[in-house]
């Protein structure tokens, strides 16, 4: 068989690549995945919400990481802006909605690993470790050129491509692109008090500070700051970078040490015109990119692949048919607008001086946190959209959440 026969080419092999090959294989398709092997010097980890657990669960690389990811049981969320308008502190419990976690926390390089693993394993998968130099999307196919001379015609362009997204560009799709006057300041650290598996989300006037359980007694913290804060974090030693990460937690675990390796990441917002177009369908950050509040990005990311396949399955004689990308962009607008505008929305409250946003933010926390179905709602939304509104329609007796007076 020939590159040429393949039907679907997957460009980009992080984490939402290589899932979108493992995704499609599974249903049948021939893939060409091109991208170089992961470096494995992502520090970050990613919080997958159980839906997303159950979606990647068959695809068979999970088992491998189980000793490494830690449970998320509970997350709280604390007003730490100091503004005078402020938010009472919210903790949402998985066991309210009859859950023994929402989700579990997993080191980014350890999963990238393993679904590379599960990608080499995978015959219907031919993987051309090498970047995509040039594109051509025609009527009937695109045509990708890599950097390795080779040449790959495909139905279907999955363009897993990251931000910047060659693909995207060469198919025509422009983008809104803003940088952020905010940059993650990401890193893992020891601490000698137990989290008890409950992430706690500082809500600070840089942006969201948040501490996520890993195994034992450490955590992963994504820190959001002004570039130039983040530039003197750079600069600190990590002893004396470990004191302010315990002040910034107000001791909340104890003592603080940091691990070496810490990562800065700049902050942007994307949004595309379409979500698919001449051949091309966009997945993960090539789609969406927003700041990290609440755990969205790669359980977006997910999604775009579970809609992608079906899409593909309902149009299999040919997944990359403009009427099979109209379907896509269809299905991914309203979740992909949804969480973008409110993870934004929430972002801008924080940085915004102004009182009315300090007065909407903290009012909306304080009704969620006070009232009991309101609180299930957001949090089976926050799991998975839709969710929340099926079980406010089709809640029996025995799904009532603790505490609930439904
Ligand atoms: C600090 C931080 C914390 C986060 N925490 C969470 C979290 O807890 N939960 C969550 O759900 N999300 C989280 N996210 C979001 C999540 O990390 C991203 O959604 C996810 O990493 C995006 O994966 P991706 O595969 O789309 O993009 P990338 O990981 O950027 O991968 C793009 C790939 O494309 C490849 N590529 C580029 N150009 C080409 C080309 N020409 N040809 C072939 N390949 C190419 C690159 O080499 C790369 O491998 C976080 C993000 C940040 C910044």
């Amino acid at each position: 068989m020939s590159d040429s026969d393949h039907e679907i080419l997957v460009a980009g092999t992080g984490p939402a690549g290589l899932i979108a090959a493992l995704a499609l294989a599974a249903h049948g398709y021939r893939v060409v995945l091109a991208g170089p092997v992961p470096s494995g010097r992502d520090r970050r980890t990613v919080a997958l919400m159980r839906p997303s657990l159950d979606y990647l669960e068959p695809l068979g690389f999970l088992d491998g990481l189980m000793g490494e990811t830690a449970p998320l049981q509970a997350m709280r969320l604390v007003d730490a802006t100091g503004r005078l308008i402020r938010s009472p502190t919210v903790t949402f419990h998985a066991g309210e909605i009859g859950q023994d976690h929402f989700g579990l926390n997993i080191p980014n390089a350890r999963l990238t690993e393993e679904l590379a693993g599960a990608v080499r394993r995978n015959p219907a998968i031919t993987w051309r470790e090498s970047l995509v130099d040039s594109w051509e999307c025609g009527a009937d196919r695109v045509v990708a050129t890599l950097a390795d001379g080779a040449r790959v015609e495909a139905k279907l362009a999955v363009a897993a491509d990251g931000r910047q997204s060659p693909a995207r560009q060469a198919a025509g799709i422009s983008a809104r692109i803003r940088a952020l006057p905010q940059s993650a300041l990401v890193l893992n650290f020891a601490h000698t008090r137990e989290h008890g598996f409950v992430s706690t989300e500082f809500h600070t006037e840089s942006g969201p500070c948040t501490q996520v359980p890993l195994p034992g007694m450490r955590s992963s913290l994504v820190w959001v700051v002004r570039p130039e804060e983040a530039d003197a974090f750079v600069k600190l030693n990590d002893a004396a970078l470990s004191i302010r990460v315990e002040e910034r937690l107000q001791s909340l675990l104890g003592q603080v040490t940091v691990e070496p390796g810490r990562q800065i990441y700049p902050l942007s917002t994307l949004m595309p015109d379409r979500f698919g177009h001449n051949r091309v369908a966009l997945i993960g950050e090539a789609a969406h990119v927003f700041p990290p509040i609440s755990a969205q990005g790669l359980n977006l990311g997910v999604r775009d692949v579970e809609d992608l396949v079906a899409v593909a399955d309902t149009h299999r004689d040919d997944p990359g048919s403009a009427a099979a990308l109209s379907r896509y962009d269809r299905r991914r607008r309203p979740d992909i607008l949804a969480r973008s505008n409110s993870v934004n929305l929430l972002n801008a409250s924080l940085l915004s001086g102004l009182l009315p946003a300090q007065i909407a933010r903290s009012a909306g926390l304080g009704i969620i946190g006070g009232f009991a179905p309101l609180r299930a709602f957001f949090m089976r939304e926050g799991m998975r959209p839709g969710s929340g509104f099926s079980a406010l329609f089709s809640l029996r007796g025995k799904d009532r959440p603790a505490g609930s007076h439904w």
